[in-house]
């Protein structure tokens, strides 16, 4: 029996995750730490055998959403079995908390997208450390570092009211961010496309991010646009960036729409433009052409406003209805993201409608023409809408793979999933990025394309977002680093998930090390939960 607090690995392949070559050696580890790098004599009693294979840092995916399903899915083994050990939560705007009791509603239905029904929280907490200590309670198998959504923050204070916050108002949301970052969370998110955050202007989220700087804190964001106003929206990032003097993450980054292809040029630029003025900016980007998202994000976020209730009502006024179908037939000069025009009714695909499981799977063009005579497809869409109730998932088929692999091999650029924790069975389809990204990256686009050099793709995934974020002594091979470890066949390793069937852990990887201790035994869950609620500055 392998005593797991004193193991050595032996005779692989070391990728230390800071870019640097690989070499051949040993790793001790004591304590849930690297106690030494070397070569060892061996000792069967704690040894493991690496040889033929790679040896490197567990991966750290900076841009995640499993704190919704954490407490569900404890294991992880979707990301587990990717190699992921650390995971960076509550990005796009949405957190579990801050909560406010007289919102929850409210809160409730912006979080829905990823909250299952039968998870059945009693919302027994209020602060993120709250939330978290439920977590830490029940025990992870993954690591998981926090972050305050500002969507939720927001809420928190005054619902889905799309007004300019008062006076009063940004002192309530400036004392719950900082409650936040004092109890450890590692900066703020927002998703700028979904109501409330959308209705946020960049003088009120520069004002409230202002207090980051004295926690060291980041501003990761989901952009306003990621098409039409791509640039623009890049710049108000590296605007709030620069007027705080905090760090910036952009978010799963990428040009949405045929007629956007090409952007990121300019985006990119416009990254290494800012970090030349001292600006620290960086992206990260998902391997993948479609997104994953929520279904009523087809609408104008005003019709959003109030939450499901008002929009229902909105659907059923004839006036409103009106107006939202101009709106949405609208090619282009939209103040909003117009999913529809941008990508097409046949490039968006139903992953989950638990209402009628029978969409899924199915292209919006398909259902909607399926559905007997129709003059409109835009009313025909909006009579399906009411009919399952604004709940499901989409999957869009917006980008183009010279614009993944331009952001991929970019240095400023880190690998994420943007993706959750889901069980074997479960409704819908999750995207398969919640099962493959990390082999995905690693086979297609450095082992087999060369796109990236194997050490800069481990990079990508290691050092690179654990300095972004701030996670201490995490991200590489090094003595005296917590023992984080993923080992894999560089022959074997691959991606299995696909859009039809996502649900398929990946091949090749072979054992994965959380705080030293093994959770992935010869490509098996062990079934241990070692992993940590970490904190910033604590
Ligand atoms: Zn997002």
């Amino acid at each position: 029996m392998t005593n797991e607090s004193n193991l050595i690995i032996q005779r692989g392949k070391v990728i230390d995750g800071t870019g640097d070559k690989a070499f051949i050696g040993d790793i001790k580890i004591a304590d849930e730490r690297i106690k030494a790098i070397g070569n060892f004599r061996k000792d069967e009693s704690c040894s493991l055998n690496a040889e033929g294979m790679i040896i490197a840092p567990g991966f750290i995916d900076i841009h995640n959403h499993l704190d919704q399903a954490i407490l569900a899915f404890p294991f992880a083994e979707n990301y587990i079995m990717q190699g992921v050990t650390t995971s960076v939560v509550g990005n796009c705007g949405l957190s579990m908390a801050p909560v406010n009791y007289e919102n929850l509603t409210d809160l409730k239905r912006y979080l829905s997208p990823f909250l299952e029904a039968e998870y059945d929280y009693d919302w027994e907490w209020t602060t993120l450390q709250e939330y978290f200590e439920r977590v830490r309670e029940k025990g992870t198998s993954v690591n998981i570092a926090p972050l305050v959504g500002q969507g939720t923050l927001r809420i928190a204070v005054k619902g889905f009211k799309s007004s300019w916050p008062s006076k009063e108002e940004m002192k309530k949301m400036k004392d719950l961010l900082s409650k936040s970052l004092e109890g450890g969370a590692f900066g703020i998110s927002t998703g700028l496309v979904y109501p409330p955050g959308s209705y946020s202007s960049t003088e009120e989220l520069i004002e409230l991010t202002g207090i980051l700087k004295n926690y060291g804190g980041i501003y990761t964001t989901h952009l306003r646009s990621e098409s039409d106003d791509l640039v623009e929206s890049v710049e108000e990032a590296i605007r709030i960036g620069k007027e705080n003097g905090i760090p910036i993450e952009i978010s799963h980054h990428k040009a949405e729409g045929k007629r956007n292809w090409g952007k990121i040029n300019k985006t990119l630029k416009l990254m290494e433009e800012a970090r030349v003025r001292g600006i620290d900016i960086n992206c990260d980007v998902y391997p993948y052409i479609a997104g994953q998202t929520t279904i009523t994000a087809l609408l104008p976020p005003w019709a959003l406003e109030g939450g499901i209730e008002e929009m229902t009502k909105r659907l059923k006024s004839l006036d409103a209805r009106k107006k939202i179908q101009d709106e949405i037939a609208m090619i282009e000069g939209n103040d909003w993201e117009n999913t529809i025009q941008l990508v097409g009714w046949k490039n968006i695909v139903i992953s989950k409608c638990p209402i009628n499981k029978k969409y899924e799977g199915r292209s919006l063009e398909e259902i909607l023409k399926n559905r007997g005579k129709i003059d409109s497809l835009y009313e025909e869409f909006l009579n399906w809408l009411l009919e399952i109730q604004g709940e499901a998932m989409m999957l869009e088929f917006s980008m183009d793979e010279e614009d993944v692999k331009k952001v991929i091999s970019h240095p400023l650029s880190s690998i994420c999933s943007d993706a959750w924790v889901t069980g074997s069975s479960g409704s819908g389809n999750p995207h398969p990025r919640a099962y493959g990204t990390f082999p995905k990256v690693i086979k297609k686009y450095a082992i087999d394309s060369k796109l990236i050099m194997l050490e800069e793709a481990i990079r990508k995934m290691t050092s690179l977002p654990a300095s972004k974020i701030g996670l201490k002594k995490r991200g590489q091979i090094k003595e005296g680093y917590y023992a984080d470890i993923v080992i894999f066949d560089p022959n074997i390793i691959k991606d299995k998930a696909t859009y039809e069937k996502p649900r398929q852990y990946p091949k090749g990887i072979k054992y994965v090390i959380v705080n030293g201790n093994i959770v992935v035994r010869n490509g098996k869950l062990t079934g241990l939960k070692p992993g940590k609620i970490l904190k910033k500055n604590i």
